[in-house]
């Protein structure tokens, strides 16, 4: 699936934190567009256009203040989604109602011993809007085909109709959503692989 030397899947860098930087789909697609001769033809060239943007974003990230002062407002709202930081989820509540709905959305997923196994290797969270709306996305999703944790997506969508919606937070007995978990009552990133 990784044979495409520029595909989604390949524009993934581990850091030395655990954490994992990847371009935004949108970035990849702009400098598709961009790029002449076609990147198909010309991956490399591709690829190190695709540094220059990373390189960029860090130094933006790094000193916003000083790298965004001459730039207009759009400019800098394009650099500030162009580029996510996946951060690995070792709260193991979390991670056992995120393995549970890929597996109710019949997703073809390692066994939970497996993913608890790989620690700061296994699944991540996402900074981008879509994974704070559905505590999914594409970059955490192309991140787990990419490390073996998910190896098929779901087989006959025509099964999740009428599932409804997966829903990572539980509701407390009172109905109060959101609230801290009887499990594990430690803040996000407390939590052990040892349960
Ligand atoms: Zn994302």
């Amino acid at each position: 699936m990784a044979r495409d030397p520029i595909s989604p899947l390949t524009v993934f860098w581990e850091l030395a934190s655990g954490r994992v930087l990847c371009a935004s789909q949108n970035t990849i697609s702009v400098l598709r567009k961009e790029c002449y001769p076609p990147p198909e033809e010309t991956p490399e060239a591709f690829k190190s256009a695709l540094l220059e943007w990373r390189q960029q974003y860090l130094m933006i990230a790094k000193n916003p203040k000083e790298a965004c002062k001459d730039m207009p407002f759009d400019i800098i709202c394009d650099w500030a989604v162009s580029f996510f930081y996946l951060t690995p989820i070792i709260d193991l509540v979390y991670l056992r109602d995120l393995h549970e709905r890929l597996v109710q959305a019949r997703y073809k997923v390692i066994d939970f011993a497996s993913l608890c196994a790989l620690k700061n290797k296994g699944l991540m969270s996402c900074g981008c809007k879509t994974y704070l709306h559905r505590a999914f996305c594409v970059h955490c999703c192309a991140d787990a085909f990419r490390k073996g944790i998910l190896t098929q997506f779901p087989s006959d969508p025509e099964e999740l109709k009428g599932r409804g919606q997966g829903a990572v937070m539980k509701s407390n007995p009172n109905g109060k959503s959101g609230a801290k978990r009887k499990a594990n009552n430690k803040p996000a990133g407390s939590g052990s692989y040892t349960d």
